[in-house]
């Protein structure tokens, strides 16, 4: 294969735009096809695919998504740093619509999805305390901050299962443990990285309160859509800061994630 990617993202279809000499790539994988069609091209002097985590159209729900093709046809590409924006409700009076979160931990509320690799004979567990790249993380959170966004550094996404948003009595449960945002997709996104030994970062954007924060209506999918739109262009901003920003070379414990573990496949 010729054509090669050093920093993957997987996010909305806005991130088209970004790439310069763009190549659409037609990816297959032992886990089936990714979301789409991969688009490799150039941001500064960084080589990037995107994958639209929806797929075109948004034809797969959070709890459909092709997660494990996704993630291992960046690898195959070359990836090693993934950068994955995506919308998120938020679980604090304080952290309003257009606040942007990069967590450090997440909790698990999904059910039912696959979420490994690993799922052949043999037991290989992989060190998962923290879930996200801790050098992603500080350049992320510098590169937005550096662009005057109101920036919240760590916390905890809680991922449920969607494709429903949370009841009431979920979201106070939710923000009553201290966690911060509620999203569909951080897992099992996260964990098969970490599983491919790559660095993986959220850049998570408020567009909502989750259901218990406020009375009303709570959250509804056009208003979601909506706000989400409407930063677009500063995420997209934002995503190629970071990516100018990446160190080239990893000094993260991420490339090290596998040592010592009897892997049952060659990584691609
Ligand atoms: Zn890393």
């Amino acid at each position: 294969m010729v054509t090669r990617a050093d920093i993957g993202v997987i996010g909305g279809s806005g991130f088209y735009s970004l790439l310069d000499d763009a190549e659409e790539i037609e990816l297959s994988t032992p886990y089936g096809s990714p979301s789409d069609v991969v688009t490799v091209g150039r941001i500064g002097a960084r080589s990037v695919a995107f994958i639209p985590r929806h797929g075109r159209n948004h034809r797969f729900p959070p709890h459909r998504i092709p997660y494990r093709a996704n993630l291992w046809a960046l690898r195959s590409l070359g990836v090693r740093q993934v950068l994955a924006p995506s919308a998120v409700g938020s679980l604090r009076a304080e952290y309003g619509p257009g606040t942007l979160v990069v967590p450090d931990q997440f909790v698990d509320r999904t059910s039912g999805r696959v979420q490994t690799y690993y799922d052949t004979d043999g037991a290989a567990h992989v060190s998962f305390a923290d879930p996200y790249c801790p050098s992603g993380r500080a350049v992320a959170v510098r590169s937005a901050r550096a662009g005057a966004w109101e920036t919240v550094d760590g916390g905890t996404l809680v991922v449920i299962e969607g494709p429903r948003f949370s009841t009431r009595a979920e979201s106070q449960w939710f923000a009553s443990n201290g966690w911060s945002i509620v999203g569909m997709t951080g897992h099992p996104e996260a964990i098969l990285a970490r599983e491919l030994a790559l660095c993986y970062t959220s850049l998570s954007l408020v567009t909502d309160h989750d259901a218990g924060v406020e009375t009303g209506q709570g959250v509804t999918h056009d208003e979601v859509l909506k706000f989400f739109a409407q930063n677009v262009a500063r995420m997209r901003t934002l995503v190629t800061e970071t990516i100018q920003a990446l160190p080239e070379e990893r000094t993260c414990p991420c490339p090290t994630a596998l040592d010592g573990i009897d892997h049952p496949f060659e990584l691609p």
